[in-house]
């Protein structure tokens, strides 16, 4: 080879190499919690292309069919038969949110509720308006998670597809924590505070946690200082939907 094409053909691997780690300590998403609220559940971007911006995350899938965990850069996908599924890289999600996970700091915990584990985070993240992605692996004696089904057109606002969510009890499972601690100021485009969703080690159970008796784990903290939003070009109806009201309360129902 001549000598001449060595430096391009290094800068060129150089520059696929950098567009396959997306950068740290930063959340990408897409769509808002608002858009979801008033359901536009269509689906815009693929799971293939959200691995393209970060290897850990949650969201949803196109028509709302279920909860999605990112995971160590695979995609899994608790559906409303309380099972887990590995989607297809085509399939595509209308709410996610990644970030590729460094951790900056680990916690041990024992024996802890949600609420008594949202207590010993919100000690130790430095500033709440930050973003931080959790990661906790640990054993649970007890596991209670919810997942929702696919919607047909016309879509209805996700907290009427709430209200009759299938929900699930796990006992004595060992498995991961996914998620997110979100600053008060992403009203409407994010969850305020923490939302976790689980999957269990044998990769057989999992979703959107409503609730846990933890009785030992490590937390690991991510703090991420960047935010980037993308909204789907291609979402044909969202100018249908109401997006200029308060959705706290209907929030509210939801996540709980
Ligand atoms: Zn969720």
């Amino acid at each position: 080879m001549k000598k001449q094409w060595i430096i391009p053909l290094v800068l060129l691997f150089c520059c696929i190499g950098c567009a396959a780690h997306p950068p740290v300590n930063t959340v990408t998403q897409t769509s808002t919690i608002d858009v979801l609220l008033a359901g536009g559940y269509d689906g815009d971007m693929t799971c293939g292309e959200l691995l393209g911006h970060g290897d850990f995350g949650i969201g949803t899938f196109d028509r709302l069919d279920g909860e999605m965990i990112v995971l160590d850069g695979q995609v899994f996908q608790v559906r409303a038969d309380g099972r887990v599924y590995r989607p297809p890289a085509g399939l595509k999600t209308p709410f996610a949110a990644v970030s590729r996970f460094e951790a900056d700091k680990s916690v041990g915990l024992s024996n802890l509720d949600y609420p008594g584990l949202q207590q010993v985070l919100d000690r130790e993240i430095s500033d709440p308006h930050l973003f931080y992605a959790i990661r906790i692996a640990g054993r649970f004696s007890k596991m209670h998670t919810r997942s929702v089904p696919p919607q047909e057109k016309p879509y209805p606002p996700l907290a009427e597809v709430a209200a009759t969510q299938p929900e699930f009890e796990m006992e004595d499972v060992s498995g991961t924590i996914v998620g997110y601690r979100c600053p008060a100021y992403v009203k409407g485009i994010n969850v305020p505070g923490y939302h976790l969703h689980f999957i269990s080690d044998d990769r057989k159970q999992g979703g959107h946690i409503l609730g846990f008796e933890l009785d030992e784990g490590r937390a690991e903290i991510d703090r991420c200082n960047k935010f980037v939003l993308i909204m789907p070009e291609s979402a044909e109806d969202r100018h249908q939907l109401d997006l200029s009201r308060d959705r706290s309360d209907e929030l509210e129902k939801v996540e709980k």
